[in-house]
């Protein structure tokens, strides 16, 4: 049988089963959350990370890598941004 405990969410410090809790990571790191706070504030912050992190991705591929092989490429570009 599992013993449920009662625990208090991180960000709206409302109180919750623990088994109805959630990760609030990014929002707190080891805190738990409860299902709206999950909902309304983890979950978009945690798309924005994933949406960063690939655009950074993203970006790294065409001007990082492919940069290092076309430098007049990455010449051309940057004087035409910087206009
Ligand atoms: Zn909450």
């Amino acid at each position: 049988m599992i013993m449920s405990k009662k625990i208090t969410c991180c960000i709206c410090a409302v109180k919750m089963m623990e088994e109805d809790s959630n990760s609030a990571y990014p929002i707190n790191e080891v805190g738990r959350c409860c299902d709206e706070c999950n909902y309304m504030k983890v979950i978009p912050a945690r798309l924005n990370q994933i949406k960063q992190s690939e655009i950074k991705g993203i970006v790294e591929d065409i001007y990082g890598k492919r940069v290092s092989h076309y430098n007049s490429e990455w010449d051309w570009l940057t004087s035409n941004t910087n206009k």
